[in-house]
């Protein structure tokens, strides 16, 4: 059965197992971009107070800032992590390894973010979310972009995985085992396919030529669980700044539909906290479900007493003026 399909059964006559799909039809959904060494206990404490359902992390929390990891293992609401490039920054890659400031005999900080994380850490598995009714699916972990996958030996030795198609088809194990229809994707970095130019939500932005920037493996992935009748409701991920290098007259695009109506996402706002005339201001971009579908999505900055300050509309509706979509590209 569909979620569409579940959806259409009445409240008033239906099985114990429709009652509970029924209850939890709506969820709000937080998605935290790249951290950068920007996290403290206001942003947990804002977290609690947007009553979300679920956060998703897209990584880069700091260089293997195990210490920011361990207090977003603690945060309260129910959430998964993606780990990014700079969650291996001294591990990953040879020239970054020279530069490392600890002993790597001694320790392996990227193991012990992944097990400060634990079951929330989804790169390369999944979290099911019974009380949203989803599973959220993780794409590969620590991903650097582009279309050759760099780092092998670091994902060979950690993964067992030595190309874009190994990887594949670990996510597609994800997939394939899921325990519910509904489907959103995390990955750092973004699927490619998504666009070349600069300003394109996966486009390269510190070469003036562009160039689709995004991870064919996830992509992949995606278009696996599309064509498995899976409901992809939702595609996150950060990596790629709003801010251009080259074209300081626009921002990255953040969101893109495609012809399955999946919603992706860049949640990657940096700098996410900013100092303000009236205080910090820390951005969350917030997306609301109904039924599996994307209702809204807003990029929204609360103040210090976590009230919502402002707030910009990505998809949906305003609440007030009803207008219609605000930007939405349609993918051909
Ligand atoms: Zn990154």
């Amino acid at each position: 059965m569909t979620p569409i399909e579940a959806n259409k059964v009445g409240v008033n006559a239906i099985s114990p197992a429709s009652a509970d799909q029924s209850a939890h039809q709506s969820a709000t959904i937080a998605i935290i971009g790249d951290v950068h060494d920007q996290w403290s206990r206001a942003d947990a404490q804002a977290l609690e107070a947007l009553a979300v359902d679920l956060a998703l992390f897209v990584g880069d929390f700091g260089n293997e800032a195990i210490d920011i990891v361990r207090q977003v293992a603690a945060v309260s609401v129910p959430k998964a992590v993606i780990l990014g490039n700079h969650d291996a920054w001294y591990t990953a890659s040879k020239q970054n390894r020279k530069k490392c400031p600890y002993d790597h005999t001694q320790e392996d900080r990227v193991q012990q973010q992944l097990e400060a994380l634990g079951s929330c850490h989804v790169g390369f598995d999944k979290l099911e979310v019974p009380q949203c009714n989803l599973t959220v699916i993780g794409a590969r972990p620590f991903s650097w972009g582009g279309a050759n996958l760099r780092h092998k030996r670091f994902y060979r030795e950690r993964y067992d995985v030595s190309s874009f198609e190994d990887s594949t088809a670990k996510i597609c194990t994800s997939i394939d085992t899921a325990e519910h229809n509904t489907l959103i994707f995390l990955g750092h970095n973004g699927p490619a396919g998504l666009g070349d130019q600069i300003h394109h939500i996966c486009g390269r932005d510190w070469k003036r030529s562009g160039g689709d920037y995004g991870d064919p493996d996830f992509a992949a992935a995606i278009a696996h669980a599309q064509q498995s009748n899976r409901h992809v409701s939702l595609v996150t991920f950060g990596h790629m700044h709003h801010e251009l290098r080259h074209d300081k007259t626009r921002l990255r695009e953040r969101l893109v539909v495609d012809n399955y109506g999946t919603v992706y996402i860049n949640g990657a706002q940096v700098p996410r906290v900013i100092e303000t005339n009236s205080g910090w201001h820390r951005s969350f971009t917030l997306v609301t479900l109904h039924q599996g579908l994307v209702q809204t999505v807003r990029l929204v900055w609360v103040n210090s007493t976590d009230t919502i300050v402002s707030a910009e509309y990505l998809y949906g509706s305003t609440p007030k003026t009803n207008t219609p979509l605000d930007v939405v590209m349609n993918l051909g």
